[in-house]
C-alpha cells in the first residue's frame, strides 16, 4: 500500500492544524508522499498566505513598499514553527524572497513560495525529504502543462527516496522560472504525485468529509457521496462542485487511481471515495446535483433549417470568431439554441448577433439572459426508468418553468435550464425528490 497524501489550506492553518495533520500521517506507514498548501484561513475573517503574497508582490510591482505584508506573511509561518517547537529559521529564505519581489521574480513565483516554505515546515516537521516542485513539475514553452516531461522526471526522483515533501501549485517553465496552475491547484500536484509513484490511492485532505450531493449553501444538511466515478465528479465539478479542483481528476484517471477525500478535521469519517469504475450503487437515483448561474441562450430560428447543410456549423463559427466559449446546444428542427456565459457574450453580443446574420441568414434571432443551468448527475440513472419524469414533476410542483432540457447520451447527467432566479428552488425541488422523500 503506497499513498500519497494532499492536505489544503485550512488543514494547515495553523500550528493546532499542522498537528493533526502530522497525527494522521503517522497514524499509517503508507502515507509516504505528501503535497502540502499555503496556509490557509484560520477563521472566516482570515486572509489565505496566498492572498496575501499576490498582495505583497503587486506593491512590489508597483515599486512601493511591500515589508509590512512580508512581515505579516513571514509572522504567520513563525507562529506555525513555534507552535509546533521545530528547529528551523526560514530567515534566509524571506530574504531571498525580498530580492527576487525587488527583482520581479513575477507574481508566479510570488504565489508559489506559499507552498513551497509550508513545504519547507512539513519537511522538517515530519523528517521526509524536501523536494522541490520546480525540479519535478514541467511547463511547456507556451505555458501548457507538460505531463511526459514531468512524468519521467518526477518518477525518477521520486524513486530515489522513500518519503518526501512535495509542495504542491507549482512547477517550471523551460527557462526555470516559476509557474503556478490556477488557484486551487496543488489537488493537480498531488494528482501527479500519485501518478509518478503509481500510489494505491490518493488521499485529498480538506475541510469537509467529502463531496456532497448537492452545495450546503442551498441545502442544508445535504447527505455525503461515499461513491462517486471519475466521469461523475467531472460533470458536477465542471458544473460548479468545488470539492477538488476539475483538473485534478486527469492525471490519476488515466493510471486508474482512486481519490479520497478526507475530512483534516474528522480523519475517522469515510469521505467520498472518486474511482473510475463501480458496481456499487449509488445511494439515490441521482449522485449529484451542481449547476451554475449566468447564462444567455441565444436561439436561431430559420424556416427549413433542417435542411440546409451546415447551417450549424456557420452559425456557431459566429461565436467563434468571436472568442466565446459554448455551454450548451439543445436544437429543433427549425431552431436551435446556444447557451454562453452571460459575462463572455455581453461585451460582444453585436458583433455575434451580426456574424451570425452574415453566416446564415436566419429568420430570428432571439436572446434571453439570466438563464441558469443546473446537471443533474448520476450513473443509476441509465438503469431506471422515469428520472426526468420525476424531475419534471418536482420543477413543475414547485413552480418552476423548464427552459431548457438536454440529456446526454451516455444517459449519465440531465441538464436543465432555468431562469436564474429559480435556480435554489429548483435544485431544492430535486434534491427533495430523489434524495429526502424519494418518492
Ligand atoms: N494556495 C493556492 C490557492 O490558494 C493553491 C492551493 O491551495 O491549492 O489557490
Amino acid at each position: 500500500m503506497l499513498k500519497v497524501v494532499k492536505f489544503g489550506g485550512s488543514s494547515l492553518a495553523s500550528a493546532a492544524q499542522f498537528a493533526k495533520v502530522g497525527d494522521i500521517i503517522r497514524a499509517d506507514e503508507s502515507r509516504k508522499f505528501v503535497v502540502p498548501s499555503a496556509p490557509g484561513k484560520r477563521n472566516s475573517k482570515d486572509t489565505k498566505v496566498t492572498d496575501m503574497l499576490y498582495k505583497c508582490y503587486a506593491k512590489a510591482e508597483a515599486d512601493e513598499d511591500f515589508k509590512d505584508v512580508l512581515k505579516k506573511i513571514k509572522e504567520r509561518y513563525n507562529s506555525i514553527i513555534n507552535g509546533l517547537n521545530l528547529n528551523l529559521s526560514l530567515e534566509d529564505e524571506f530574504k531571498t524572497i525580498e530580492k527576487n519581489f525587488k527583482a520581479k521574480a513575477g507574481s508566479d513565483y510570488a504565489a508559489s513560495r506559499g507552498e513551497y516554505l509550508n513545504g519547507i515546515i512539513m519537511a522538517n516537521y515530519l523528517g521526509y525529504e524536501f523536494i522541490d516542485a520546480a525540479t519535478v513539475i514541467f511547463f511547456d514553452e507556451d505555458g501548457n502543462f507538460d505531463a511526459e516531461k514531468t512524468d519521467k522526471v518526477m518518477s525518477a526522483r521520486l524513486a530515489e527516496v522513500e518519503k518526501a515533501v512535495v509542495p504542491g501549485f507549482y512547477g517550471a517553465m523551460p527557462d526555470g522560472s516559476i509557474k503556478t496552475f490556477s488557484r486551487g491547484g496543488s489537488d493537480i500536484t498531488g494528482s501527479i504525485v500519485s501518478k509518478a509513484v503509481h500510489a494505491s490511492v490518493y488521499e485529498n485532505w480538506t475541510d469537509v468529509s467529502g463531496c456532497l450531493v448537492a452545495d450546503p449553501r442551498i441545502i442544508k444538511d445535504a447527505k455525503p457521496i461515499k461513491v462517486i466515478t471519475y466521469r461523475e465528479l467531472r460533470e458536477l465539478s465542471y458544473m460548479g462542485a468545488s470539492v477538488l479542483h476539475e483538473d485534478a481528476i486527469f492525471p490519476v484517471r488515466h493510471a486508474g487511481i482512486p481519490i479520497n477525500i478526507k475530512n483534516t478535521n474528522a480523519p475517522e469519517d469515510d469521505g467520498t471515495m472518486i474511482v473510475a469504475n463501480t458496481v456499487q450503487k449509488a445511494e439515490y437515483t441521482i449522485t449529484g446535483i451542481a449547476g451554475k448561474k449566468g447564462f444567455v441562450a441565444v436561439s436561431i430560428d430559420k424556416d427549413m433549417m433542417n435542411a440546409e447543410v451546415g447551417f450549424c456549423r456557420k452559425a456557431l463559427s459566429a461565436f467563434e470568431d468571436n472568442g466565446i466559449s459554448i455551454e450548451h446546444m439543445p436544437s429543433g428542427i427549425d431552431t436551435m439554441t446556444v447557451f454562453v456565459h452571460q459575462e463572455e457574450f455581453e461585451g460582444k453580443e453585436q458583433q455575434v448577433i451580426s456574424s451570425i446574420r452574415r453566416n446564415c441568414n436566419p429568420d430570428v434571432i432571439d436572446l434571453e439572459a439570466d438563464l441558469a443551468l443546473i446537471a443533474v448527475v448520476g450513473r443509476g440513472m441509465r438503469s431506471t426508468r422515469g428520472t426526468a419524469g420525476r424531475i419534471f414533476s418536482a420543477l413543475a410542483h414547485a413552480n418552476i418553468n423548464v427552459k431548457m432540457i438536454d440529456q446526454g447520451s451516455s444517459e449519465l447527467n440531465i441538464i436543465i435550464g432555468v431562469s436564474n432566479n429559480d435556480f435554489d428552488n429548483a435544485i431544492k425541488a430535486i434534491y427533495d425528490i430523489f434524495v429526502e422523500t424519494q418518492i
